[in-house]
Parts: C-alpha cells; structure tokens; sequence
C-alpha cells in the first residue's frame, strides 16, 4: 500500500459496508452502556459472568496497587515478576487441573508464545478454518505447513494429518468459536492427537469462566494429559484482563526460555493479578452466575426459534444471529440501536463472505426482562 492509495481503499470499504468504526463507551462496561450522550441496552461484550465491575476484583486491585504499585516495570525474566503473579499463576494452573500456568498480557500474545516456539519449518499446524484470528497469526508465523481442516471436520482432519509428512504435529482449535459460539469436539480431537502424535492446543477464551463449573472447557469435557495445552483469556468471563496458558511443568519451562511474546514484554500490573485471583475465588464460588446465563440463554433461544433469521447452534454466551449479506446485517443492527439496543454487526473478513451475523453476547449481568427486550425487538423486526 502506498501512502497516496488509502483514500481509494477506504472508499472500497464503505463501498462493501465493510468499513469499521469504534463506539466511545462513556461509562463502565455492563447491560448498559453510554455511548454519543444515549444510554443503550447492550449486548456487546464478553463479560458473561458479569465480574468487569464486581466490587471484590475492584477491591483487589486498590489493595494491589497498594501492595505492589502500578507498573510492572520490567519483563518477567528481567525484574517484573512479582510474587502475585506466581501466585495467580499457581492457583490458575490448580484451578484447571494441570501442573503449571503461565501469565500473559493478552490471550493474542499467548496464542503466538506457545505456537512459535513449539513449531518451526520441520512441523506442520493443522488447524480449524474457524480459529480465531490470533491463532491464525500464530501458525504463520512459526512458519510450520499450515493446514486448515473443515470447521469441526475430524475425517477432514484426520486426511490432512496423514497426509502431511511433519517432525512435529500440532492441532489447534478453539474451544468455543467466538463467533459461532459452537465447540469443538474435545475428546475426538485428543484422540486423533494420540494417533498421530500431535499436541493438541486449546483456546478457551469463551470457556474459561462458563464450561466445567467454570474450570473451563478442558475440565469439562475431561481430557488431560502431556499434550494438551490450554489457553484461556482473563478478559472475558474473569472480568480482568490478559491470559494464561497451562499445562505440564516443562511445557510452562520451555515457554518461559523461548516465547518472545512472553520474553520480550513488560509483565503485567501486579495488581491485576490481584484482580485475577479475586475473580478466581467468584467463578468458582458463585455459581448462581452461569446458572443465570444459562436462563438467558435458554430465554432467548425460545423466544426466537421461529424468527426468518436462524440462531446458530449453540449453548454458550455468544449466540449469533445469522443475517447473510452486510448490508442486511447493518441495517438491522442499526434499526435495533434506534430502539436503544446495542448488538455488534460482524462482518467479513472476521466470518465468512456471506455469512454476516448479529453477535448476540449474553451476560449474567443481564436481567431476564432486559434479554426479554432484546427478544422481542428482533421478532417485530424479522
Ligand atoms: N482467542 C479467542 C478465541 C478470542 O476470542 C480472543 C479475543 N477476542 C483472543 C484469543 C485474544 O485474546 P485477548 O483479547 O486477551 O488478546
């Protein structure tokens, strides 16, 4: 691109309703939301157990900021890693049912350390078509083959593996599809990891906090073992932010001497870690919230079951309304916020061509009428 063609190629993109724009939120993250001066009822976020704003992780981090200051102020193999990040780190790792954790700024920064440095030229990554972006990302850049198999396909899968002659396999999936929010078969996938002698890698970003009491999507479907590694996002069902991955004591050691992401990076605030353990001690102890979420979502998925647009199938938080084109997708997203609901309209290149959607993101801190609301609006509208 040069600098004088990016006018022309942001013309294309509102020529295919494709061009992004950011709300402002003037007000904390929850059910409602300030944006342009209007209050709307939202539906946007992945705060699903409602602990964004939860007064103990606000708590937390007063006492941590206290305790360890504001900035970490080094990486984590320099002089950044403080003794509430061993800490979160430990109770992460026991809270899933593995050995060790590692702490990560950002579920992408994850995704990238594990992938890079357990893959190279000599590997091959096969990986679900409807990965999330940041795994993408991650398979390219360890310069592995980097295969794609039919999302959810085991028999595409399983061709794929034999046929790609590799020193190292690795199968990466997401647990939970975040824009589909469907999953992916867990025990099957280790199965064929066995066979063929693959890692299996897990981003949970949408379990963790909702499957398995909370524990995740691994605890959940119950699969354990050397080779399975586990991600999960702190920013989402925990409230927090950043990451961790988890997994056997070597596979934690490996990362903590080659990921460059984890390396090169100035740790995290201690105090979020703080935060993080505060969270830990709400997901595992209040589950009335995922109960909650499981009403919405049961609520909701009654409520529209015979609308012109389809509900894809799903029992998780995120439940996409599947539209078609983007200008359709636009236009009823934009009717729904002249009715002071906010859903995000995702659109290619995030999902397929053609297959634009209202992401419909529910929340425990929803109440029944609000996701009643949001029900009925989309009814009068189809
Ligand atoms: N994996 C998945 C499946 C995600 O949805 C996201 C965030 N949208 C990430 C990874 C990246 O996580 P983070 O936002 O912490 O970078």
């Amino acid at each position: 691109m040069q600098p004088q063609q990016l006018s022309a190629a942001l013309a294309e993109l509102d020529a295919s309703h494709s061009r992004r724009t950011r709300l402002t939120l003037e007000s904390p993250q929850g059910p409602l939301i300030h944006v342009g001066g209007r209050d709307y009822l939202a539906f946007a976020s992945n705060d699903y157990l409602g602990l964004a704003n939860h007064p103990a992780l606000i708590e937390a981090t007063r006492e941590g900021l206290a305790r360890w200051g504001l900035g970490g102020g080094a990486s984590h193999l320099v002089a950044g890693h403080f003794g509430v990040h061993q800490q979160a780190e430990d109770e992460l790792a026991a809270f899933v049912g593995t050995a060790a954790a590692l702490l990560f700024g950002s579920g992408y920064a994850a995704n990238l350390a594990v992938i890079t440095s357990l893959m190279g030229r000599d590997d091959a990554v096969f990986a679900d078509r409807l990965n999330h972006a940041s795994l993408n990302d991650a398979c390219l850049l360890s310069r592995a083959a980097f295969k794609r198999f039919r999302h959810n396909d085991l028999d595409h899968l399983e061709s794929l593996l034999k046929s790609t002659p590799a020193k190292s396999r690795l199968i990466a999936v997401d647990a939970v599809y975040s824009m589909d929010g469907d999953e992916a078969p867990l025990a099957e996938l280790l199965a064929l990891a066995e066979r063929y002698d693959a890692w299996l890698y897990l981003d949970d970003a949408h379990g963790f906090g909702v499957f398995g009491d909370g524990r995740g999507s691994m605890a959940e479907q119950g699969i354990a073992g050397e080779r399975v590694i586990y991600m999960a996002t702190l920013g989402k069902a925990a409230g927090v932010a950043g990451a961790f991955v988890a997994g056997s004591a070597e596979l934690i050691d490996w990362l903590v001497n080659k990921a460059r992401t984890y390396i090169f990076t100035t740790a995290q605030p201690p105090a979020l870690a703080e935060a993080v353990r505060a969270s830990l001690g709400l997901i595992a102890g209040e589950p009335w919230r995922r109960e909650r979420l499981v009403q919405h979502i049961e609520m909701l998925r009654h409520t529209l079951s015979d609308v012109k647009y389809p509900l894809h199938a799903s029992r998780s938080p995120i439940q996409p309304l599947m539209i078609g084109g983007n200008e359709q997708v636009m236009t009823l997203s934009a009717r729904l916020r002249e009715a002071g609901l906010w859903v995000p309209a995702i659109r290619p290149p995030t999902v397929p061509e053609g297959s634009a959607r209202l992401r419909i993101s529910l929340s425990a801190a929803h109440e029944a009428g609000q996701v009643q609301r949001l029900a009925e609006a989309i009814v009068a509208m189809s």
